[in-house]
């Protein structure tokens, strides 16, 4: 498979008419990486892939091949493969006939045609289907073959818009890890949209995260899911409980708390000075009951209580009336009086005003070399 060292996104924007689906995107793909675009609908991230597949024309930035500019190369003659979500095969023509399609188009002489298709075939484990009609598949085999038709042409950069939505939960899982199979063993670099942050997380290198057209944050899974730089960011990780505390103390980055009547230690996303407001976002799965005698006991009563398995999961209210949401592998009942407690380092305090939608700084954010913040 061809191989890039950078593919350069410069402040690439899009806007239909005044408004603006994808502002000042700065990100450097290097060959071989995986990436997630993700936000929930409408950020703009099918627009970004839109714009690196040539289907949309920028109206902002420049997007470039090892520094020769490709944003104005017809989509065709970028050599990228693309996947979308509704597999768009031709219903007429076999598996063998779809996956080949781009190859007989290119006028790849015959024998190596049936080589590279019958290679792509295997790879998606489809060669006994390949008599077959897209009709006669199943989903999960139908999205295979959209997958086998865009490796097949070897393309120096597969971009994918949620390949896998129309697919049912246990085969998403299967193909997902398919994907991630095939991006390593074949070498691929990957562009991948997706609104599942736990799809993201869990196929890509690095991820961009989108909100209303604007870059919050481009970061490894680890970054993204454990240090989020803002609330909006936080919340769409999974941090469901936003809670509204005062600051005691300020000491090197942890925070004392004034949590309902409760005085838990958190960690300064902030920053934030002794007296102000806060907000403390905090995962379910990072609070849970507490020890007798444990510091920083939030004090809360059960309200719901949820069967999920081998945890439950709990709304509680504290006492100043915010609910809270926590799974537990702990017994409790509706209307039990229980304390709560969370490990410093989960509970993220951010400022209320924290600002969540500002362009991101043309600081070459996404660079090779930084994976960081890019929004306050
Ligand atoms: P989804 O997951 O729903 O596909 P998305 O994050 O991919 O969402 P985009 O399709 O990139 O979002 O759209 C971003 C914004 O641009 C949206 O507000 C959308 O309404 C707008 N938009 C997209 N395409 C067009 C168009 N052709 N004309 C006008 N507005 C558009």
């Amino acid at each position: 498979m061809a191989r890039f060292g950078t593919l350069r996104l410069a402040g690439v924007s899009r806007s239909f008419g005044r408004h603006a689906a994808l502002r000042d995107l700065w990100l450097d793909i290097r060959g071989g990486e995986f990436v997630a675009l993700l936000g929930p609908s409408g950020c703009g991230k099918s627009t970004a892939l839109n714009c690196l597949a040539g289907l949309l024309p920028l109206t902002g930035g420049t997007i470039s091949l090892d520094g020769e500019r490709v944003d104005s190369v017809a989509p065709e003659r970028r050599g990228f493969g693309m996947v979308f979500q509704n597999y768009a095969l031709f219903p007429h023509l076999t598996v063998r006939g779809n996956v080949g399609f781009g190859l007989r188009m290119a006028k790849v002489p015959r024998a190596e045609l049936v080589r590279r298709t019958d290679r792509a075939l295997e790879l998606v484990h489809l060669t006994d289907h390949a008599h077959k009609r897209p009709g006669q598949l199943s989903g999960g085999q139908q999205q295979r073959v959209a997958i086998a038709r865009a490796i097949v042409l070897e393309p120096r950069l597969v971009l994918m818009d949620e390949p896998l939505s129309n697919l049912d939960a246990a085969l998403r899982l299967e193909m997902r890890t398919e994907i991630r199979r095939l991006h390593q063993s074949l070498g691929l670099t990957t562009v991948y949209v997706t609104h599942d942050q736990e799809e993201a997380l869990s196929l890509a290198d690095r991820l961009v995260v989108l909100r209303d057209g604007t870059t919050q944050q481009i970061g490894t899974p680890e970054e993204i899911y454990g240090h989020p730089v803002n609330r909006y960011v936080a919340s769409f990780m999974g941090y469901r409980n936003m809670l509204d505390v005062t600051v005691t103390e300020v000491r090197e980055g942890r925070l004392a708390l004034l949590l309902a009547d409760a005085n838990p230690v958190g960690t300064d996303r902030g920053p934030l000075t002794r007296g102000a407001r806060g907000i403390a976002a905090l995962r379910p799965e990072d609070l849970d009951l507490a020890e007798p005698g444990a510091p920083g006991r939030i004090p809360a009563r059960i309200e719901v209580v949820e069967y999920h398995g081998r945890e439950l999961a709990v709304q509680a209210r504290l006492r100043d009336g915010q609910p809270v949401h926590f799974l537990t592998a702990h017994r409790v009942a509706p209307g039990a009086e229980v304390e709560l407690t969370a490990a410093p380092d989960r509970m993220l305090v951010f400022a209320p005003d924290t600002p969540v939608d500002q362009p991101s700084a043309p600081s070459r954010a996404g660079s090779a070399a930084g994976s960081g913040a890019v929004a306050p």
